[in-house]
């Protein structure tokens, strides 16, 4: 075996992967979304340690299929409808696998000026979809947990830039709703602002921040000798999709001189559509926003962007540069190390420059609009069926739905519709209250299968669960 794989064996075993993928994008429906596996299954047909000697692809290629297929959770599934819907689309996987024969690392202009200036390009292109304004810089990192604490950072060094140096500046406080992501308190913890400094502020009937609760709480903080020095709000929240007024927040932190960083992270894709536009009001004026084009713009993981109208601060917070990464282009070009925590970076940009350039904002925001369209008619079967009631309003393309016989009921009928194989959903908490999630967004979902995955679960909600053979006691022993 030669050190480097001969191109003939190169070009055997990449048709046939390539043919494997055509293949399995083709015949997707016929996996179970969720495999049929206990923890340690896939572990213990696997060796202890890897091989001395090098083995044939061949033999790597059959165990692929053979043993970690079946142990898949199939995410690119169209009936894949738990937590957020994602999907790898063929011409973002065709720019993935360009990407890793290319292997660059543009950490700076001169480490490869492509790969810089294709990430600027289509993050401007994806910028305008989006109407937001031209002096936004973007930057891409794998995922928006890391891109929000990039802007808390950036937050924390406007409001505050001895931290930098000085370390932990006491009193900083920061503010979000009830039901942000758990990345926005992952961040405060990461940076040193301190879980116990991250006010929640509390959300209406729709689940949105309420922003007179957010000044009332900025001021009693500013009177207890607080900093009140950024707010996260949250437009497309992981459990609902409820969408925070920003330009009702932007007021507010404005009076206390905060930084607003807006988390897109899922629901960011809608506002390319112009009959959606106004439910994003208000972003343009953000300091800073993070969508993830993995969530539902069709990109395979990972590619995040984060958006900032203040390079110049978050670059403040993060810029330290070596001797070694020193090069004569500093200051005439952007490089991209300079705006975070990693140095070396994948050459994601080439997949979502293939992917807006094969659908075209047209191509996009048809697809779009169709899942927001099936999330009404699936809202629509909920609220007309006795036996279930709808959770939360439905802005965008996922649905928080539950029996009105309550949380058992709900968690059974969850539980018994995933062991199908046919759908995955998941599930959140509502004032107390458990709530099945059902959410739109992969590129190869059609209509059939949203209204076949409610015909399942009203189906499945109608029969007796089977008795189990095995008392409830033991399966638990067990399992
Ligand atoms: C999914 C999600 C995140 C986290 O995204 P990652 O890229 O997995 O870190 C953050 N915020 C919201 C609103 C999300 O839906």
């Amino acid at each position: 075996m030669s050190v480097t794989m001969h191109p003939e064996e190169f070009k055997r075993a990449g048709h046939e992967v390539v043919d494997w993928i055509a293949h399995y994008l083709e015949h997707i429906r016929e996996y179970p979304v969720l495999p049929a596996v206990a923890p340690g299954n896939l572990a213990a047909k696997l060796p202890a340690a890897a091989p001395d000697a090098g083995e044939p692809m061949d033999a790597i290629l059959e165990d692929f299929r053979r043993l970690i297929v079946p142990a898949l959770t199939h995410w690119n599934h169209p009936r894949f409808h738990a937590y957020f819907s994602v999907s790898a689309s063929p011409p973002g996987i065709l720019g993935e696998m360009l990407a890793a024969a290319l292997n660059v690392n543009h950490m700076v202009w001169k480490s490869c000026p492509a790969a810089t200036e294709l990430e600027q390009v289509v993050l401007g292109w994806l910028r305008e979809w989006l109407g937001m304004p031209a002096e936004y810089f973007g930057v891409i990192h794998d995922t928006a947990s890391v891109n929000t604490m990039h802007a808390i950072a950036a937050a924390r060094e406007a409001a505050a830039p001895q931290f930098r140096t000085e370390g932990a500046s006491p009193g900083l406080t920061l503010y979000t709703s009830e039901q942000a992501h758990s990345s926005v308190e992952k961040g405060a913890i990461a940076l040193g602002i301190g879980q116990n400094h991250v006010r929640k502020v509390p959300v209406d009937g729709a689940f949105r921040m309420r922003p007179q609760a957010l000044a009332e709480m900025a001021a009693a903080d500013v009177s207890q000798g607080k900093r009140p020095f950024c707010v996260v709000a949250t437009t497309g929240t992981t459990s609902t999709t409820s969408i925070d007024p920003v330009a009702e927040i932007l007021p507010v932190a404005r009076q206390f001189g905060m930084w607003v960083h807006v988390d897109a992270a899922y629901g960011g894709p809608a506002a390319i559509l112009p009959e959606k536009r106004h439910l994003f009001a208000g972003i343009e004026e953000a300091d800073s926003l993070v969508i993830n084009p993995h969530k539902w713009l069709f990109t395979p993981m990972d590619l995040s962007v984060l958006y900032t109208r203040r390079p110049d601060i978050l670059r403040r917070a993060f810029s330290l540069v070596p001797e070694y990464l020193k090069t004569a282009e500093d200051g005439r070009a952007v490089n991209f190390m300079d705006y975070g925590v990693p140095l070396g970076r994948r050459f994601r940009s080439l997949k979502l420059w293939f992917i807006l350039r094969y659908y075209g904002r047209e191509g996009v925001s048809r697809i779009l609009r169709r899942h927001l369209e099936w999330a009404q008619e699936f809202a629509r079967c909920v609220e007309s069926d006795p036996a279930f009631e709808l959770c939360a309003p439905v802005p965008l393309s996922t649905i928080c739905f539950r029996l009105k016989a309550g949380d058992d009921p709900s968690r059974t009928l969850l539980d018994r519709v995933n062991a199908t194989g046919k759908v995955f959903l998941s599930h959140t908490v509502l004032d107390g209250r458990f709530v099945l999630r059902f959410a739109i967004g992969n590129i190869a979902t059609t209509r059939e299968d949203v209204l076949g995955a409610w015909d399942l679960i009203r189906e499945t909600a109608r029969q007796p669960p089977p008795t189990p053979c095995i008392p409830a006691a033991r399966r638990d022993e067990e399992a």
